[in-house]
């Protein structure tokens, strides 16, 4: 449980909504900065302006998976108000106050280092990564369902990558009854690859690894699916590229040799906020139950 903890959520959007949920049910105090425009009522939590915070009560800060932007902004969708989070609100926060964030920026974790307090940054977490896995595995099914006219059972799929995201997606493409190859530039990962029963081949040589491609699902978050790589390629190869922006593909030659080429961004949030929601909701709130519960519980 969460009682007698005080938590500013600050912004947002619908995932942001099964935290306050999650936080509710634990028993916390919630503080709601950028929710005035939200209909629904969630006992035990007051809307707030950023300025109405009593920053000096505030045990942690929810922010919104990107964190702020340059200047200090929080994004939310359920408010037109400017929200700015600024180093002198940190500052007169606890010590113990812990801030929260999806990924940063230079100008958070300046402020949080500036005034000392710690920042865990949510997705850059292997159990977050992990978890949320699972909806973009599932957003990319639907991807290469909608973009190709075959099966995938029996299609041959080409995944780079065997980080968090990869793993998951080459075995479940394997469950569905794809030939599945897998780059990876470690030994033991080839070995793993290996172990999962599918084809590893090292992603340096990926351009040898295309010629029987339907579909290209790449993780690597740097340029590997190249134009000389992408010459090899099929005209009807779909290429899905899960890396974040920009991606690991050159979208330029793609297009100019008319195969079609997607990036596909935060799959989670878009097939499944809810559950999106729901993996943050869970870890920030085993989080905040070791860090601060527990520390006042000892104390
Ligand atoms: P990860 O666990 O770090 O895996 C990245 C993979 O890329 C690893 O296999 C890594 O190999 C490999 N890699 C990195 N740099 C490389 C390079 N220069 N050359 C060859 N291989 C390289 O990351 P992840 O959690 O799987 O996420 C992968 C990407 O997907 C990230 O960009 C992430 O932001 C993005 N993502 C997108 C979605 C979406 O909805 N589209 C959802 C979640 C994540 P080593 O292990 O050898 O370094």
């Amino acid at each position: 449980m969460l009682t007698d903890l005080h938590i500013a959520v600050i912004g947002g959007d619908a995932r942001q909504l099964e935290v306050i949920r999650k936080l509710t049910e634990l028993d916390a105090k919630l503080s709601l900065v950028g929710f005035n425009q939200l209909d629904h009522v969630f006992s035990g939590s007051s809307k707030k302006e950023i300025d109405e915070l009593d920053f000096t009560e505030i045990d942690a800060i929810i922010l919104p998976v990107k964190g702020t932007n340059m200047t200090g902004e929080v994004e939310t969708i359920f408010s037109n108000e400017k929200i700015v989070l600024q180093q002198e609100m940190l500052k007169k926060t606890p010590e113990h106050c812990i801030v929260f964030s999806g990924i940063s920026n230079q100008y958070l974790d300046g402020i949080c280092t500036d005034s000392g307090r710690k920042l865990i940054k949510l997705f850059e977490r292997n159990d977050v990564a992990i978890y949320n896995s699972i909806p973009t595995v599932e957003g990319t099914i639907m991807m290469a369902i909608q973009h190709t006219d075959i099966t995938i059972h029996g299609s041959n799929v080409v995944v780079i990558g065997l980080g968090r995201v990869g793993m998951s997606v080459a075995r479940t493409f394997a469950c569905l009854g794809a030939k599945v190859k897998v780059g990876a530039r470690k030994l033991e990962d080839i070995a793993r690859i290996t172990e999962m029963g599918l084809k590893p081949f090292f992603t340096s040589n990926l351009i040898d690894e295309v010629e029987q491609a339907d579909i290209v699902i790449n993780t690597v978050p740097y340029l590997v699916v190249t134009a000389k790589v992408i010459s090899k390629m099929p005209l009807h190869t779909v290429i899905i590229d899960l890396a974040s922006k920009p991606g690991g593909t050159d979208f330029r030659y793609a297009e100019k040799r008319g195969i079609k080429a997607l990036l596909a961004p935060s799959l989670p949030g878009i097939v499944a906020p809810k559950t999106a929601g729901k993996i943050v909701a869970n870890v920030i709130s085993q989080i905040l139950n070791e860090e601060l519960q527990l520390g006042k519980e000892k104390s």
